[in-house]
């Protein structure tokens, strides 16, 4: 994978507006929306509105605001999936299993052993809206 930033890969495509997305949450920093090919339901996307691959091209400062919105969509999601643990991971590199070149965390309402196969299966995009309406509803009303 080339580590010089293509600004037309998919993830800069949405974060501009050009490509559709079922978005959760957005700030000026930030955009979470769900995976197309989840690993399990709730699977979902969070990145830093910036030019980067890898999370070590991250500036510290995007890394606080990134980290910020994974705590904020990561806890409604365990709340909107009544799930009492969730998972964030990210892959650097295409040697690492990072298949699309704009730094992203997945966030997963549920235990490593259950997740399916990387990118392996699309949802139903009412079944996605659905649970994205479950997600933002639990980012607005925090417990
Ligand atoms: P990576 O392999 O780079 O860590 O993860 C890329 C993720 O993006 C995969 O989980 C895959 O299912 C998801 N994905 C790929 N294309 C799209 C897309 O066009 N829209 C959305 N929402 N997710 C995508």
């Amino acid at each position: 994978m080339d580590l010089n930033y293509d600004s037309n890969n998919i993830f800069a495509r949405i974060i501009r507006g050009e490509l559709p997305a079922i978005k959760v949450y957005e700030d000026e920093f930030t955009l979470a929306f769900m995976d197309i090919m989840p690993q399990m339901p709730g699977h979902l996307l969070v990145l830093p509105k910036v030019e980067a691959v890898t999370l070590y091209q991250l500036p510290d400062e995007a890394a606080a605001n990134v980290l910020r919105t994974i705590k904020k969509v990561g806890k409604a999601l365990e709340q909107a999936m009544g799930v009492e643990g969730s998972s964030v991971f990210q892959h650097n590199g295409s040697y690492a299993g990072q298949t699309v070149p704009h730094l992203h965390f997945h966030v997963v309402p549920g235990p490593l052993k259950a997740l399916k196969a990387h990118a392996s299966e699309k949802m139903d995009s009412d079944q996605l809206d659905a649970i994205a309406e479950r997600i933002r509803r639990a980012i607005a009303n925090p417990v």
